[in-house]
Parts: structure tokens; sequence; C-alpha cells
């Protein structure tokens, strides 16, 4: 996939830096909040939130500001028999939280692990990925409970294209299911006839770029509807008629680098937003300028600027 490389970098932003150390420090201080209650409200995001720090990380050009061999028995302890992972030790094993495990366990080249200590290796893995296809339309659950997205089918081929594991499940059923989710908009939805939204698009043109099937998308009028969604203050909504929010920044994005169309909005404007988004005294990023910072704006900010590079001192970052 292409990335966005060196001319305009540093352009038209001139105004606005990029607070390399203090996100660096915010991120590690996450870990040692144990003591507050924000810290237990999380708890169903906690495997998440160590793939949004650790990503901004390596964003970051900092990938070692995390005791590895912790955040591997971390990640580990998050497993379930079914071979699943759950959002913290002791919770049930999810799509999301599985996803998350996968990648972390990629980025800090750890894979290995899951051969250890009788845990069936990285098929027992795909396995549990697998079993959560319906074989009949293509599309995947979150759970043993049923729900279907196209976030869990995406994350379902990202983490076993990851593995190399993409044999375990039918990918062309799955292609069908995301094309039966396309609007007359050139948007898609969660499921088939859902209201186009930014996030699912992210979802389902990452699927059909792992799937090696961007052929079947109209790049131009998803082009079109994607570019509308940058706003008067450069920011992008995820939807007609609503506020811009950092986090779009990475779902409409990476949709057009994906597509060969992120010429198409104004790169300087948005990458101006995301700085405004930052604190400068305590570090973070949040969904909006002046708003509380939180982990998972925070990487989604990084990574979006990283896409546009316009900024000096980010890692590039793979837009699928
Ligand atoms: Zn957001």
């Amino acid at each position: 996939m292409a990335l966005v490389a060196g001319p305009g970098r540093a352009g038209g932003t001139s105004d606005l830096e990029l607070h390399t150390m203090k996100h660096v420090a915010y991120i590690k201080t996450l870990d040692t909040r144990s003591d507050e209650l924000q810290y237990w409200l999380t708890e169903h995001l906690r495997l998440n939130g160590v793939y949004w720090g650790l990503t901004a990380l390596h964003l970051l050009g900092h990938p070692d500001a995390l005791p590895r061999q912790d955040t591997i028995d971390f990640v580990l302890s998050c497993q379930r028999d079914n071979g699943g992972f759950g959002a913290a030790p002791g919770h049930d094993a999810h799509m999301l939280y599985t996803v998350s495990a996968v990648q972390i366990l990629v980025t800090i080249d750890a894979v290995d692990e899951l051969d250890q200590r009788d845990r069936g290796g990285k098929q027992k893995v795909g396995s549990f990925i697998a079993s959560l296809q319906d074989r009949e339309t293509g599309v995947f659950k979150g759970d043993e409970w049923g729900e279907t997205d196209t976030r869990f089918l995406y994350g379902a081929l990202n983490a076993l294209s990851l593995l190399g594991l993409l044999d375990l499940v039918d990918v062309p059923k799955a292609v069908t299911y995301i094309q039966s989710c396309e609007n007359f908009d050139g948007g898609y939805g969660i499921s088939p006839g859902a209201e186009s939204h930014a996030g699912q698009v992210f979802t389902c043109i990452g699927a059909l770029s792992i799937a090696g099937r961007l052929d079947l998308v109209n790049k131009d009028r998803l082009g079109a509807w994607l570019s509308e969604r940058q706003v008067e203050k450069g920011g992008f909504n995820g939807r007609p008629e609503k506020l811009p929010d950092a986090c779009y920044a990475w779902w409409v994005g990476t949709s057009l680098a994906m597509i060969d169309r992120l010429h198409w909005i104004d790169r300087n404007k948005l990458a101006a937003f995301i700085l405004q988004c930052q604190d400068p005294e305590a570090g973070g990023f949040a969904d909006r300028p002046g708003n509380m910072v939180d982990v998972y704006h925070t990487h989604f900010s990084l990574a979006g600027l990283s896409l546009l590079g316009v900024v000096d001192g980010l890692q590039e970052v793979d837009p699928v």
C-alpha cells in the first residue's frame, strides 16, 4: 500500500509542533495508575488499551518504552482455553481482544510465545477466530453469543493474515458479505442496508484490501463520500452533519489511502486540527481541541498524523 512520502512534510503546520516526549510520558504513566477509579472503569478495554499505547509508542519512535516481557505476560494471561483472548484476565474471549492480542504479539515479535506453556500455538488462536465465521453469509460474530458486525469481519481477516492462517476461513464468502454492505452513496454500513459510516468504511475497505479485492470498489464514488467528511475546521466527521473527531483522521484517511484518493483532502489542514487536540502539558490527544485526552484518541491521532506525512518525527504506518 502506497504511503505518503517526503514532499509536503512540515508544510503549513510550522506553528504547531508534535510534543513527542510528553506523549511517551503520558502513555507510560497509564500503566501505573491502578489506584485510580478510571483504571478499573476501563478494565473491559485493557488489552485494547495496551495495543493502542504500544502502537502509539512505536509510531513515536520509542518501541521499548513498555517492558517487553511484562507485555507478553499480560497478553498471555488474557488467553482462554478456547484459544481466544479476553479484555483482561478472567474475561470471556472475544474477537476484538483476540485481534489486539495478535497485533501486540506480532508488533513485538513474540508470536512464538503462543507455542510455550501448552497453549496450542497460533493455530489454536486461528481456530478460535475461524469458529466465529457464519459459513452461510461469510460474516463474523464477535463471540459465541452471536452479534455480527463488519468490524469483526475485518478483525478476523487482519489477525489471520498476520498469523499466515487466512486459509482457515472462507475469504470469498466474506468478500461477498462486504459487497452486500455497500450503499448507493459509495459508503459501507455495519450490515446490509445500514447507514454509511466512516468506521465501517475502514473495516470494509481494509478487509477487501487484505482479500486482494479492492477492484470491487467504486473508488471515485467512495472517495467523494470520504472527502466530504472533512469539515471547515480541517477535521473529519464519521457521518454527514456530525462534529469532527481526531480519530476519524485514521478511519477516513486510511480508507482514502487504500483507494489512492488521499490527495483529495487538505492534509495540512487536517494535521493542524489533530495537533490542536494535543495536551501540550500532560501529553496525549483528545477527540477535539480542549477535551480530555485518552489512549484511544492518542493512538489514532498519531496514526492519522503518520499517514498524512506532513509532520516530522513519526514512523510510517501501514494503512491496512
Ligand atoms: Zn473519536
